[in-house]
């Protein structure tokens, strides 16, 4: 599957689009990282609907010092993440009028997490 090598395009915020948030996902959320609801909602929702988003428009969840396997609770994730892309082909890797607009994104949050001496996995393994 391309999303265990793919630095998460559809975790960014594209203009038009919303990730949205049901009150079921933060719960799962909420238990998975231990704290309550509404924990969850004070520091991670921009409104009763969506996450907050980084500067980059990445999602709030995103580990920034990698570049693969990011989303940081992965196994609580929203339905939304979860069912994307609904058993079609990943547009991300389809059409480059996307990719167009979030490489440049992903490609700054790689050169920050670089110059703050991100390492890469592969060579922790040696
Ligand atoms: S669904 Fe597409 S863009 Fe999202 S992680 Fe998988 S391959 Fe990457
Ligand atoms: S919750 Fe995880 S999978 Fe969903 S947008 Fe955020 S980082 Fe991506």
């Amino acid at each position: 599957m391309y999303c265990n090598y793919c630095p998460g395009y559809c975790c960014y915020r594209l203009k038009g689009s919303v990730l949205h948030i049901t009150a079921e996902d933060i719960n799962r959320i909420a238990r998975h990282l231990q704290i309550a609801d509404g924990e969850v909602r004070k520091q991670y929702m921009e409104n009763k609907y969506t996450f907050r988003v980084n500067e980059d428009g990445s999602c709030i969840f995103m580990a920034q010092d990698k570049m693969i396997k990011r989303c940081t609770i992965h196994e609580a994730r929203p339905a939304q993440c979860l069912r994307f892309p609904y058993g079609n082909p990943c547009p991300y890797i389809e059409q480059e009028d996307l990719l167009e607009v979030i490489q440049p994104r992903v490609e700054l949050a790689l050169r920050n997490a670089w110059q703050n001496g991100a390492t890469c996995p592969e060579s922790k393994k040696s």
